[in-house]
C-alpha cells in the first residue's frame, strides 16, 4: 500500500514551499510584524578562547581550530556580518545567547570571569544596534551567589533582558536547593531564564551518543525536557510562581508528553502530591517556548493547540540553523496574519519585555 509521502515527509513539503519565499523582509509598506529571533548563538572572544583550552572529546566546545571551526566566526561576530545576514534573511531582531554550553564547563573561577566578559561583549552589541539585538546574561551557576550578583551587574547593562543556563553544571540541575537563590532573584527581578541544551550530564552522555541518539538529534531534548520536569517535581513553581522559564526546540518534546506526565504522576504517586498543581499546569503557566530548528507544521500546530497562541515565540538557532530558510518554513504555514505576530513578534516582545 502506498503511503503518502506529502504526510510522511511534511517537513520537506514545507520547505520546498519556502523556496521561492523571499528572504529579504516585507515588501515597502507592508510590514505587519517585526520577526524577532530568541535564540541566537554568540561566542566572546574570552569564551572561544578558552573554548580551545577546555576542549576534550567528551565536551566538543567550539573554537577557532577544532571540527566546529567555520562556526566560530559567525559566532563571534556581532557587528556589520551579522546584521547584514539579518537583513537577508528577514530578521529585524535576534536575542543573542552564549552558545552552549557557556562558562558552565570551566573552573569556578574562569567561568565567573568569562560570564562577565560575555555579557560585556553581547551588551556592547546592542547597545550599537539597539534595535538590531537583545540579550540574555550568561550565569555560571559554579558559584550561586555569584552568578546572582552578575545577574544583578549584568541586568543594568544595555539590551539585557533575562538570564540563560545550558542546562546541567557539573552533572548537577538547578533542582538542587542551594541554586534557588537564582530563582529568587530573578523572580524578585522579573526576568525570564533560558534553560537551553548541552551535552547530557554524567553516564547518560555516552548512553546518548551517536549521530541518531546523540546531540542536537535527540540527547539535547531529553536532556533539557528532564532538566524542567526536575524542577517541576523539586516544587521550583509553588515556590517562585511568578517565575518564567523559556525553552527551545518547540518545547524539548514536552508539549506531546504532557498528557501521560499528568497521568502517569498520579499513578506513581505512592501518597499525596507534594506539588499544588499537576505537572502540566507548571508547563502552561511558567513555561515559554520557542522553535529554534523545530520549522514543522504537525509539531508548531499540536504545540499551539497544547499551550495556546501566547506562548509560542520564534527562534532560529543561528548560526546552527539557517535564517532565511528557518524564516521561509514558518512564513509558509497555513498560519493568519495574527498568529504570525503573535509568534514573530508580540510573545517574544512580552515575555522578554523587548
Ligand atoms: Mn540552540
Amino acid at each position: 500500500m502506498d503511503v503518502d509521502r506529502r504526510t510522511v515527509l511534511g517537513s520537506v513539503a514545507i520547505g520546498t514551499a519556502s523556496a521561492s519565499f523571499p528572504k529579504s523582509a516585507f515588501a515597502a509598506g507592508e510590514k505587519p510584524y517585526r520577526r524577532i529571533a530568541c535564540e541566537e548563538g554568540f561566542l566572546s572572544p574570552g569564551v572561544l578562547a578558552q573554548n580551545k583550552i577546555s576542549s576534550t572529546s567528551a565536551l566538543q566546545l567550539i573554537s577557532a581550530d577544532g571540527p566546529a571551526a567555520f562556526l566560530a566566526g559567525p559566532l563571534l561576530d556581532l557587528g556589520e556580518g551579522r546584521i547584514a545576514a539579518m537583513d537577508a534573511d528577514g530578521i529585524d531582531m535576534q536575542l543573542l545567547l552564549l552558545s552552549s554550553p557557556g562558562v558552565q564547563a570551566f573552573d569556578a573561577a574562569t567561568a565567573a570571569s568569562l560570564a562577565g566578559e560575555a555579557n560585556d561583549y553581547a551588551s556592547a552589541a546592542c547597545a550599537r544596534y539597539p534595535s538590531r539585538f537583545a540579550a540574555l546574561a550568561a550565569l555560571a551557576p559554579q558559584d550561586p551567589a555569584g552568578a546572582v550578583r552578575e545577574l544583578q551587574r549584568a541586568a543594568t547593562l544595555p539590551g539585557i533582558k533575562g538570564a540563560i543556563v545550558n542546562s546541567h553544571t557539573n552533572g548537577e540541575y538547578l533542582d538542587a536547593t542551594k541554586y534557588w537563590l537564582l530563582f529568587e532573584a530573578l523572580e524578585a527581578m522579573d526576568l525570564p531564564l533560558y534553560i537551553h541544551p548541552r551535552e547530557p550530564a554524567g553516564s547518560m552522555n555516552q548512553i546518548m551518543a551517536g549521530p541518531v541518539v546523540g546531540g542536537p538529534a535527540w540527547a539535547y531534548a531529553v536532556e533539557t525536557g528532564t532538566h524542567v520536569l526536575r524542577l517541576i517535581q523539586a516544587g521550583v513553581f509553588d515556590r517562585f510562581p511568578k517565575l518564567r522559564v523559556v525553552i527551545g526546540h518547540m518545547g524539548e518534546a514536552l508539549p506531546f508528553w504532557l498528557p501521560r506526565i499528568d497521568n502517569r504522576y498520579r499513578f506513581n504517586l505512592r501518597g499525596p502530591s507534594k506539588l499544588a498543581r499537576l505537572p502540566g499546569d507548571y508547563i502552561r503557566e511558567n513555561v515559554w517556548i520557542t522553535t529554534s530548528g523545530m520549522n514543522y507544521w504537525p509539531q508548531l500546530e499540536m504545540t499551539l493547540k497544547v499551550l495556546g497562541p501566547d506562548r509560542l515565540l520564534y527562534a532560529t538557532d543561528y548560526p546552527f540553523e539557517k535564517q532565511g530558510e528557518a524564516v521561509g518554513f514558518v512564513e509558509a504555514m497555513p498560519l493568519d496574519a495574527a498568529q504570525k505576530k503573535a509568534l514573530f513578534e508580540d510573545n517574544a516582545t512580552r515575555v522578554f519585555k523587548l
